[in-house]
């Protein structure tokens, strides 16, 4: 018995990015705004979160957009209207970050891991891989320690596939980054759902099996858009991406939701 009663997917921003940084190969000329997504999972357990989005007071800040934003590739910087907060969304749906009791966390990408901060209360659950890599001294692109480094967080660590509560189920699919998971929800109404989060981006990612263009392994990338695939297939599961700008479009976001 699934202990998921509702999802809300929460639209938290924008990136704007060359085509090729989602998918391998393509023009370079081409720039897009990929959405940030998140997810919301309202469970008898209390409140489930997957992925903290982006931090927009990292946007807020002229020193602080100098810092992390201006000298690499992710220049523009990311869009967060104030109708994109997390906060303001949440509140929409009648709760707060304190309300959230198990955040799980894809993977420790800045545009994941935002909002870590404002959940002390919640246990923070990663891949051990993703955790060691995360603090280790290896030269890491687009991870914000100042985000994630902090006494205040609870991590829970697992390592593999792991049963997170009933009818949630946190899937290992590295490659984008070591430690990189996804998670598979039991809905009473709307049946299976996979969210995907960054194994791939855009839909083409699985449909036409091409690597996302930022992999800190292409093999495990391979594999884990098979795995996913392979699920898909199997199940008839709803796919969940965090950042295709088309298929954001037609789904319920927030205050919306799925059961
Ligand atoms: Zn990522």
């Amino acid at each position: 018995m699934s202990a998921v009663r509702r999802m809300f997917v929460l639209l938290c921003g924008y990136e704007i990015l060359p085509m090729t940084v989602s998918l391998r190969g393509a023009n370079p000329r081409f720039i897009v705004s990929v959405p940030i997504c998140t997810y919301l999972l309202d469970t008898t357990e209390g409140w489930v979160l997957l992925d903290a989005g982006l931090d927009e007071h990292h946007l807020r800040d002229p020193s602080q957009i100098e810092k992390y934003f201006a000298p690499g590739a992710w220049h523009p910087p990311p869009v967060v209207k104030p109708e994109h907060e997390m906060g303001a969304q949440l509140a929409a749906i009648g709760i707060g970050f304190e309300d959230i009791s198990t955040l799980v966390l894809s993977h420790l990408h800045a545009d994941h891991s935002g909002h870590i901060k404002r959940m002390p209360q919640a246990r923070v659950v990663i891949q051990k891989v993703e955790y060691d890599y995360a603090f280790s001294d290896a030269e890491k692109i687009a991870y914000f320690t100042e985000d994630y480094d902090l006494p205040s967080i609870d991590w829970q660590i697992i390592d593999g596939d792991t049963p997170i509560l009933p009818g949630i189920e946190a899937i290992f699919t590295p490659g984008h980054t070591p430690g990189h998971q996804s998670l598979v929800v039991d809905l009473p109404r709307t049946g299976k759902v996979i969210l995907t989060a960054d194994v791939g981006d855009w839909i083409e990612n699985f449909t036409k099996e091409i690597l996302p263009g930022s992999a800190t392994n292409d093999d495990e990338a391979l594999a884990s858009i098979r795995r996913i695939n392979a699920l898909w297939a199997n199940t008839g599961a709803e796919m969940f991406l965090t950042h295709d700008p088309v298929l954001v479009q037609k789904i319920r976001l927030a205050p919306e939701f799925y059961d």
